[in-house]
């Protein structure tokens, strides 16, 4: 029988953990402060927006919206991050990407206090997962973590499979795989014969982008899929990387498109948001 990794009931224990987590600190005198800073109208990205103000309104943290208009300046927008810098209510500092094209993105991502930066992609928290003393770890990635964990996956000496390179998902995850002492193998659309690669995986992680690419016969008998992928088939069905039907049959545990890792991102902010806030008394 394959197990069904339930994202939903995962993130639904986290977000329980965290709201308590951050009802003790408010106790204390600690209401843990997360803004939000969104430039232009883009509709996804406000959808995002909402939806992060309304799990932080939920979990008990403050949330500061800053909504700018399209054509903000850059240097407005520096200025804003840097008094959100020093401002002492405030754990967290999220800048909705992407950014409008006159502004410089990694400008901005590198402005940002790396000791608010929960979406954990100033260089210097790169830099640190690098060299295995992560401080904030990016949030689908660690969500991926947190989902293995709480499944009770161990990774110690298995082969970890990731297809995709990006500096969201796959690279940090393989680098956190790593961490967990798995011998890590990085696919990428160069990568020679990835169904072979892909059958040697005691754990798959896929984070491409391109619906049902990775075929159920490719797995290993009794393997664990995690699928990063989102990808919208017609006007309203959304699947994942792996053609979830076929690897059904020889995954021991998989995660469903939707359902799965989608609901661990934006837990994951909360948690890097409160964990920030235990942190408050040593940035001052
Ligand atoms: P990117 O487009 O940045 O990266 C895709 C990666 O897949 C690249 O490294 C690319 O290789 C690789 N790739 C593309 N085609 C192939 C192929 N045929 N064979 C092997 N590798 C291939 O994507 P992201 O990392 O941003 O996102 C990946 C997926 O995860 C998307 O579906 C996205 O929607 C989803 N996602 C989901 C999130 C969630 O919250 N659940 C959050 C973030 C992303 P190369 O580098 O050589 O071009």
């Amino acid at each position: 029988m394959t197990q069904i990794i339930d994202g939903k009931e995962i993130a639904a224990r986290m977000r329980h953990e965290i709201a308590e987590d951050a009802a003790r600190l408010k106790s204390g005198g600690t209401t843990p402060g997360l803004a939000v800073v969104l430039v232009g109208e883009d509709p996804a990205s406000r959808v995002y927006v909402s939806m992060k103000e309304k799990a932080c309104a939920e979990a008990g943290i403050f949330s500061d919206e800053h909504k700018l208009p399209a054509q903000t300046s850059q240097a407005d927008l520096l200025a804003l991050i840097e008094r959100l810098n020093r401002d002492e209510r405030i754990d967290g500092i999220l800048v909705q990407l992407p950014l409008p094209d006159h502004i410089d993105e990694s400008k901005v991502l590198e402005a940002i206090s790396p000791h608010k930066d929960v979406d954990g992609f100033h260089p210097y928290n790169v830099g640190r997962l690098v060299t295995g003393n992560p401080l904030f770890q990016p949030c689908t990635p660690y969500g991926v973590m947190k989902m293995l964990e709480y499944t009770g996956i161990d990774l110690s000496g298995k082969e970890v499979v990731v297809v995709g390179r990006s500096n969201i998902v796959g690279k940090p995850v393989a680098l956190m795989c790593l961490a967990k002492h798995a011998t890590v193998t990085l696919c990428h659309s160069r990568t020679r014969d990835l169904p072979q690669v892909v059958g040697r995986a005691d754990v798959l992680i896929a984070a491409v982008g391109r619906a049902e690419m990775i075929r159920g016969e490719w797995l290993k008998e009794g393997s664990v899929v995690i699928d990063v992928g989102v990808n919208r088939v017609g006007e309203k069905k959304l699947v994942g990387d792996v053609d979830f039907e076929g690897a059904k049959g020889r995954a021991s545990a998989i995660t469903p498109v939707p359902g799965g890792v989608g609901p661990m991102t934006i837990t994951m902010l909360l948690y890097n948001t409160v964990e920030s806030a235990k942190r408050r008394g040593e940035r001052r």
